[in-house]
């Protein structure tokens, strides 16, 4: 299963989705391209793959992503490759932009679209600010950027608030249960137990 998380930066993606990661053995996530600098503490490979604007542009060319954007002047995508090595054994996350999201449904519509918001613009404001690795420009530009992303969100099934942390935290925890009990998610598993009712 595909779960594609969006919400505006700062809004708190990264926190929900490595607590999610720490209770879910069998859910991975999967690492994106990007073009802009590695803040402090990012690791290459782990929270993302940082390559050059050449290289974004060849993968680009050469059909390598599933979907790709730009985001605050930086280039973002999914790689097909990457998909596929986190999708083939386990379910994954994207932490990805409405631009993303948005190929992401055209393309693969059994994905789960949730929606990350803040509990008001001014907190939104206030975390870009602590989270203090962007220059006061650059929080600008999100905050922009973050008043067209909102109107976004009656794209997505599901809505999660982040206003208090562990709360939001167990909110996304149960979109992600609630979706593996579907029935047709589980009709493999259903199957084999029906087959057993048979037996005897
Ligand atoms: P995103 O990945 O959406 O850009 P982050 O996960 O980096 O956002 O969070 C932005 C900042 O807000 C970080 O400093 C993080 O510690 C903080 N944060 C995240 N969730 C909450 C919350 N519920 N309450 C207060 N601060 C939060
Ligand atoms: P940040 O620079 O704060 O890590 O991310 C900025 C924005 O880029 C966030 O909205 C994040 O979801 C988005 N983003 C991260 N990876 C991808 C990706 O692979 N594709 C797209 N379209 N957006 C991404």
């Amino acid at each position: 299963m595909l779960f594609v998380i969006s919400g505006p930066s700062g809004v708190g993606k990264t926190t929900l989705v490595r607590r999610v990661l720490e209770d879910f053995e069998n859910i991975v996530f999967c690492v994106s391209h990007t073009t802009r600098k590695k803040r402090n503490g990012e690791v290459e490979g782990r929270d993302y793959y940082f390559v050059s604007e050449s290289e974004f542009r060849r993968m680009i060319e050469e059909d390598e992503l599933v979907e790709w954007a730009i985001v605050h002047g930086s280039y973002y995508g999914t790689s097909k490759k990457e998909l596929k090595k986190v999708g083939v054994n386990a379910d994954c996350i994207l932490d990805i932009d409405i631009q993303g999201a948005q190929q992401i449904r055209e393309k693969l519509q059994d994905a789960t679209f949730i929606f990350i918001m803040p509990p008001l613009f001014q907190e939104l404001k206030k975390r870009l600010e602590a989270r203090g690795d962007e220059s006061a420009a650059s929080v600008q530009k999100r905050l922009e950027v973050a008043r067209e992303e909102i109107k976004y969100y009656h794209q997505f099934d599901y809505i999660v608030i982040n206003d208090e942390l562990k709360r939001a935290v167990k909110d996304l925890k149960s979109i992600i249960r609630s979706e593996k009990c579907r029935l047709d998610t589980r009709s493999l598993e259903v199957e084999s137990i029906l087959e057993s009712f048979t037996e005897y």
